[in-house]
């Protein structure tokens, strides 16, 4: 936008209007700031936007000219390091305020040149990071980043070399010297999540148990159950009484490569003859009216964060949906079925124990994932029951049977493939 433009647009938007001494100095001052900028030759940084959620994020900054960008990784914390040549950042504070995957975002000058630095909240990929031109004339660097685990992360902070942004598409197979596909030692990784904790308490009976701690009790009880066979690695989202958002518990499931994440719920229901377990997949279009009922009142979970549900995050979930791989809904799919048999010798199951809903926890594209509602709050027996230590052990049991059935399937897939 050249100075002239400016003054004349300002000058006919007036119209009518005489300038009045106040206008006359804020047209000296616009005046000024657009000179200066231009007289100084510095880069202009004009825009920044961020979407997605913990697990994925897309993160754009504009700019007035094409940057000559370099990039690298730094741990402790675990930061994305984008290097500028001298800029003047003009940017929106609410726009970079910190969100999703992104723990913090500095900028500023540095030196020689300026710097964009965004902290991860834990470890990330940096999928993509290219400098592409606007149809404006401007341009913009994009960047893509997901929700790794450690070992990802140092092996692309081995690898690095300075790199520029605009050649370089992060793409895994085009690096030298990198490891193999999967760690060395990687066991069959499980991740339980025990639903809702902290301000988030998830459902509760008229006698007043409170779903957050049923769940809790239970994921302890199956974490030792799993344990104890000595094959898997496990770990649960959380081990105590804290609040995570939905996209938090995808993000940690990822950081551990799980092969498995088991979400565990028990919620309660108008119906209250209405008892026994139930075992949800994601998808994008519910099993039935109830399924969809309930992954809506899950979902909800994220709103004790105070995050309003926004559009650009709607939109990010709905590319989340698409990213979904068959394989891994594939793998979700059959660990529900083989669940569902092993429960059913144990712990009684409602009618069509196997359904489906859009759950935001089971969003991770890479990790098959399952919600398993224990029983109903709602229902005193079930409630009993879930308080009962003899039966979480008879159900903790079942489960573990079904991960190992599970678990060797697909390592026997794995042999034979
Ligand atoms: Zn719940």
């Amino acid at each position: 936008m050249g100075l002239a433009g400016t003054a004349d647009k300002w000058r006919g938007a007036a119209g009518h209007l005489w300038l009045t001494a106040r206008a006359l100095f804020l047209l000296v001052v616009l005046f000024g700031l657009t000179a200066a900028a231009r007289a100084d030759g510095l880069l202009g940084a004009t825009g920044y936007k961020m979407a997605g959620d913990a697990t994925r994020m897309r993160i754009v900054m504009t700019f007035d000219r094409e940057p000559d960008v370099k990039w690298f990784l730094l741990r402790g914390p675990n930061r994305l390091v984008v290097d500028l040549p001298r800029t003047r950042f003009a940017l929106d504070a609410k726009d970079v305020k910190p969100r999703g995957l992104v723990r913090a975002v500095r900028f500023g000058d540095q030196g020689q040149g300026s710097r964009l630095i965004l902290t991860g909240k834990g470890p990330f990929a940096v999928d993509k990071l290219d400098v592409l031109k606007n149809d404006d004339g401007g341009y913009r660097i994009a960047i893509d980043m997901s929700a790794a685990s450690e070992r990802e992360f140092d092996e692309a902070l081995a690898n690095q070399s300075l790199t520029t942004g605009s050649t370089v598409s992060a793409d895994k197979g085009g690096r030298v010297g990198t490891g193999p596909i999967s760690a060395p030692g990687h066991r069959f990784t499980v991740v339980i999540d025990p639903g809702h904790g902290g301000v988030d308490g998830g459902a509760e009976s008229a006698g007043g148990t409170v779903e957050k701690n049923v769940t809790l009790a239970f994921a302890t009880e199956l974490l030792g159950k799993l344990a104890a066979v000595g094959k898997y690695d496990v770990y649960m989202t959380r081990e105590n009484d804290v609040y995570l958002t939905l996209d938090d518990r995808v993000r940690i499931a990822r950081q551990h490569e799980a092969d498995l994440l088991i979400s565990i719920h028990a919620d309660t229901i108008a119906v209250k003859g209405l008892r026994g377990a139930t075992v949800y997949t994601l998808s994008d279009k519910a099993s039935d009216p109830e399924a969809q009922a309930l992954a809506d009142r899950e979902n909800l979970s994220d709103q004790f964060a105070g995050m309003k549900i926004e559009d650009d995050n709607k939109e990010v979930t709905d590319i989340l949906i698409d990213l979904i791989r068959r394989e891994t809904h594939g793998f979700s799919m059959s660990f529900a079925h083989t669940l569902v048999g092993q429960l059913s010798t144990s712990v009684g199951l409602i009618n069509n124990p196997q359904r489906s809903a859009g759950f935001k926890v089971l969003k991770a594209p890479d990790v098959p994932s399952v919600l398993v509602e224990l029983g109903y709050l709602s229902n005193s027996k079930d409630e009993a029951q879930l308080l009962s230590a003899d039966w979480r052990g008879k159900a903790a049991q079942s489960i573990t049977n079904a991960v190992a059935l599970f678990a060797a399937a697909k390592a026997g897939a794995r042999a034979g493939g």
